[in-house]
C-alpha cells in the first residue's frame, strides 16, 4: 500500500520547492516519486494534503544527550568560560537522573522531526537510548587534556569508550573536544587515529571571543578560567594566530569536519581553513550562541562564501529546547536574506552528508527514507517562516 502525501509547497531538497508536490511512499516510508503536479492537483486521486511546506526530516548535526539532565541550571549570557566552570560542576549527578534526562531529550527530538544526529559523547551513558532510539545517531567520542604527559593515556581512554558503542553497533568516532582543550602531543596522536579512517569528525570552533585570545597573547577570560583551575600552560605557547588557525593542521584533510559554534570566525579563517581541509561542514547552533555568549556567528557571511553548512542544538544545559526549527527560526529573524531553501537544506542534506548519512535521509530522493515532516504557519509570499511556524512529524 502506497500513500501520496502533498502539502502547499514540498521541499524535495536536492531540487528547487514544488508547489503542490506530491511526494508517493511505500509502508517503509521509502521514497518511490516526487511528483510535480503543475496544475493538475485536484485530478491526482488519494492524496492526503496538508497546510504548509514538507520537508525531510531534520539532521541535528550537533548536541549532547549527556547533559540533557542540565536543562535550566545554568544562568544565561554569563560566557564561554563561566559556562564550562557551571557544566563542570553539575556533572557529578546522579546516573539515574541523566539516563531519565537523555530518554526524555531524545523523545523530544524525534517530536521535533529529528531523524538524525551527530552526538557528543564523553561517556557511555548515552549507548542504552541510542540503541532503541528512532534517531539515528553518530556518536563523536570526545576527548581533551591540556597535559601532554596524558596524551597516551586520553587516547586509550577514548579508544576504549569508542569500543562500547562500536559493540553496539553503534556509529562513532574519536574526535577533539576545542582548539583550546589540547594539548599539541594529544592533537598529534589524535589526527593519526582520525587519518585512519573515513569516519565524519567534530570540533567545537571559535565560540567565544577569549579563545582567540588565549592563542594570540595567551591572556583573556578563558586563559584565566583555566589557571584558577590549576592548570598549567607549560606546554602551551601562544601562536600569534586565531585559534582554528592555529591547529588546523593537526584536523585529518579527507574527513569531514564538521566545525561547531563559529562565532568568532572571520573570512580569513574560513579562506584558510579551505585551503587545508576538503570536507567542511560549518555547524552552527544559534540558539546555544544566544544562551552562552548573547551573540550570533555572522552566519550571513557563511552563506555568501558559499559554505556548506548545517544546524545543532546543542544541550539542554545551553537550550530551551532540542528543535532544529527554532534554529533556523533564530538565523532568519538575524539573518533574513538567506533563503528558506537555504536553511533546510542546512536542517537536512547537509547534515545528512556530514555525518555520511545521506544515503537514507536528507532528501526526498528515490529510495532514500528521510522521513517527512510538516511545517506549518508560513508566510507564503515571501517564503519565510514566521514566528507561528511549527513542526509536525507526518511519518
Ligand atoms: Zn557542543
Amino acid at each position: 500500500m502506497t500513500r501520496k502525501i502533498s502539502a502547499h509547497y514540498v521541499f524535495p531538497v536536492n531540487t528547487q520547492p514544488i508547489r503542490n508536490g506530491i511526494i508517493e511512499i511505500n509502508e517503509m516510508g521509502e521514497v518511490l516519486q516526487v511528483i510535480n503536479p503543475g496544475k493538475k492537483i485536484k485530478e491526482q486521486a488519494g492524496v492526503e494534503f496538508y497546510n504548509g511546506i514538507l520537508v525531510p526530516g531534520f539532521v541535528n548535526a550537533h548536541c549532547h544527550l549527556e547533559l540533557s539532565n542540565l536543562k535550566d541550571k545554568i544562568p544565561q549570557h554569563t560566557g564561554l568560560h563561566n559556562f564550562v566552570g557551571f557544566v563542570s560542576r553539575f556533572r557529578n549527578t546522579d546516573e539515574e537522573i541523566i539516563r531519565k534526562a537523555i530518554e526524555k531529550a531524545d523523545f523530544e527530538m524525534q517530536k521535533n522531526g529529528i531523524v538524525a544526529a551527530g552526538d557528543i559523547s564523553n561517556q557511555a551513558i548515552s549507548i542504552e537510548q541510542k540503541k532503541k532510539s528512532k534517531i539515528k545517531y553518530h556518536t563523536f567520542i570526545e576527548i581533551f587534556s591540556l597535559n601532554p604527559n596524558l596524551a597516551e593515556e586520553k587516547l586509550l581512554e577514548g579508544k576504549k569508550l569508542l569500543n562500547e558503542f562500536l559493540k553496539h553497533n553503534l556509529d562513532a568516532s574519536i574526535v577533539p573536544h576545542a582548539p583550546y582543550s589540547i594539548s599539541r602531543e594529544l592533537f598529534a596522536l589524535l589526527k593519526k587515529q582520525m587519518k585512519k579512517n573515513s569516519l565524519p569528525i567534530s570540533m567545537h570552533n571559535q565560540e567565544t571571543a577569549s579563545e582567540n585570545e588565549l592563542f594570540i597573547k595567551q591572556s583573556g577570560d578563558l586563559y584565566e578560567t583555566f589557571l584558577s583551575w590549576g592548570i598549567k600552560f607549560s606546554d602551551f605557547y601562544p601562536t600569534g594566530k586565531n585559534s582554528l588557525a592555529s591547529v588546523i593542521d593537526y584536523l585529518p584533510e579527507e574527513n569531514n569536519c564538521l566545525i561547531v559554534h563559529n562565532t568568532f570566525t572571520s573570512k580569513q579563517d574560513i579562506e584558510q581553513a579551505n585551503t587545508k581541509l576538503k570536507n567542511i561542514y560549518w555547524t552552527f547552533c544559534p540558539n546555544a550562541n544566544l544562551y552562552i555568549e548573547n551573540r550570533l556567528p555572522d552566519i550571513s557571511l557563511f552563506y555568501r562564501e558559499n559554505q556548506n553548512c548545517c544546524i545543532g542544538t546543542d544541550s539542554l544545559a545551553s537550550n530551551h529546547q532540542l528543535s532544529v526549527l527554532e534554529e533556523i527560526k533564530t538565523i532568519q529573524n538575524h539573518y533574513p536574506e538567506i533563503p528558506l531553501p537555504e536553511l533546510v537544506k542546512w536542517s537536512t542534506l547537509n547534515g545528512a552528508k556530514a555525518l555520511n548519512l545521506q544515503g537514507k535521509f536528507g532528501s526526498f530522493e528515490l529510495g532514500k527514507t528521510p522521513g517527512i515532516n510538516l511545517i506549518s504557519g508560513i508566510d507564503y509570499k515571501n517564503m519565510r517562516l514566521t514566528d507561528k511556524s511549527t513542526v509536525k512529524v507526518i511519518i
